[in-house]
């Protein structure tokens, strides 16, 4: 008889993986280089270095070893709120009336409310390993920047947050965690770096962007004796972190002999995605299975959907390398959404290739029919999801709808990042019937694909 499958399914402990995995070293066509912007050449271990510490660099750019040991000391950290759960989402099922079987990997339990976490333990511990004093990084809705604080209290590093002026003002309680946790949070810009004041001599008044808060974070690990830089998102060596989402679902889901047809999930800069697929995507590339993979990205910031795949900027300062990605322009300015952590202009290359390839799917979705989705969750589930999060979940619900009327019992498994404590003010928006729907015009994304280097590579 077949075994019953719980509300959760838990792993123990001693289950959480002992190695990451590499999904670049099973693809046979690779993701391309990071460039240099000023040579267009691709960038050395030497010239990463000044940025990001030694380990963390030879991750970027280790495209072969598909396995890599996760050390104690981070095995430890995930302990204290790792394995986290797969849950069987039975009360939204029975809501909708689906013949299909939903599953949500579950990554909000830990304070700083989302995923990130899984990364910011191992960027502070190789940071701390090397003998850096510190680290320095840039957050956006705050999400990285609480992620990192808790890591660095943990190592005992000292940790430097440039956060975007306006989320400073408007999010003090995610700026008062950081400080809790012993962070230096300064709204970007600031008068503290030469790029800081120089934006404020050129935009006086300005709330800041994403991209002028990584260049402040990069001149002052790159400017400060024992500090680097790190990055919540993008990077491979950060979805190789992550896989450990991915891993950890696999074994549990293997448990009960459940083998997803659709696997979902959001994409900002693809690190959770990324992860979680992470190991079925291996055997998909190995040719020993199938799945139907989809990311879901806002409709206000359409990077798969209607980018271009080229090398660009990643930021629009212009400073950091050039990726080969998906990109709408380092120059595009998404409309205000309240998914912060999907306004990313680009997508990392490893999650672009394989959707050049067509290994993935993807479909853009809009906000008030995301926050729809995550009040009918919240209600029947029980956990208040994030707004990035619920871009996922709407997809989930609208594949298990399909079901419903074609009558087939998928199996649908999508990840839940992270819980949204800290975006009430959306859902006070959502609630009092005032959010909009952005979506940008053709105009727009030419305007944003002008400011794209002009160089044919
Ligand atoms: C940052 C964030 C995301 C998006 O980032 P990815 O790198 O695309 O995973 C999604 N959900 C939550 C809760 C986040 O904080």
């Amino acid at each position: 008889m077949e075994q019953k499958i719980p509300y959760k399914i838990y792993l123990s402990e001693d289950e959480i993986p002992t190695a990451w995995y590499n999904l670049r070293a099973d693809m046979k066509k690779k993701p391309a280089p990071l460039l240099n912007p000023a040579t267009l050449k691709p960038l050395t271990a030497e010239e990463l270095s000044a940025v990001f510490c030694s380990e963390l660099v030879a991750q970027e750019l280790d495209e072969d070893t598909a396995f890599v040991a996760i050390p104690e000391e981070i095995r430890n950290f995930y302990k204290m709120y790792r394995p986290s759960p797969v849950v069987r989402a039975y009360c939204l099922e029975k809501k909708l009336g689906t013949p299909a079987e939903i599953y949500y990997k579950f990554e909000g339990n830990n304070t700083s409310g989302s995923h990130k976490l899984n990364s910011a333990i191992a960027q502070a511990y190789y940071a701390k390993k090397q003998g850096l004093i510190g680290v320095t990084t840039e957050t956006g809705a705050g999400q990285w920047g609480t992620a990192l604080s808790m890591a660095s209290a943990y190592f005992g590093l000292d940790c430097k947050v440039f956060m975007v002026k306006c989320s400073y003002e408007q999010k003090p309680f995610r700026r008062e965690v950081m400080r809790t946790y012993g962070a230096t949070v300064t709204p970007s810009p600031s008068n503290t770096t030469e790029i800081g004041r120089k934006i404020l001599a050129d935009f006086p008044g300005t709330t800041g962007s994403l991209g002028c808060a990584i260049s402040e974070a990069v001149e002052v690990a790159t400017h400060t004796e024992g500090y680097r830089y790190v990055l919540g998102s993008v990077l491979n060596q950060v979805l190789l972190h992550q896989s450990v989402i991915g891993l950890e679902a696999k074994k549990a889901l293997d448990k009960y002999g459940v083998k997803p047809d659709i696997i979902i999930g959001c994409a900002g800069g693809g690190s959770n995605l990324g992860g979680l697929i992470a190991p079925f995507m291996g055997e998909k590339l190995r040719g020993e299975a199938d799945y139907r993979i989809i990311a879901v990205e806002p409709a206000s910031c359409p990077s798969f959907t209607r980018g271009k795949y080229a090398f660009d900027f990643c930021d629009t300062g212009k400073i950091c390398p050039l990726a080969k990605m998906y990109t709408l322009g380092s120059g595009f300015i998404p409309s205000a959404s309240h998914a912060g952590g999907l306004r990313f202009h680009g997508m990392c290359p490893t999650l672009s290739e394989l959707y050049d390839q067509k290994m993935m799917e993807a479909v853009a979705v809009e906000q008030s029919s995301v926050f729809e989705a995550a009040e009918m969750f919240a209600r029947v589930e029980g956990i208040l999801p994030a707004p990035e999060s619920s871009h996922a979940i709407r997809v989930a619900i609208d594949e298990a709808l399909k079901c419903k009327e074609t009558g087939e019992k998928k199996k649908i498994l999508f990840g839940l990042t992270g819980t949204g404590y800290f975006d009430l003010v959306a859902y006070e928006k959502y609630n009092n019937g005032e959010m909009g729907d952005y979506i940008p015009t053709d105009e727009d994304i030419q305007k944003g694909w002008a400011t794209m280097p002009k160089v044919d590579l």
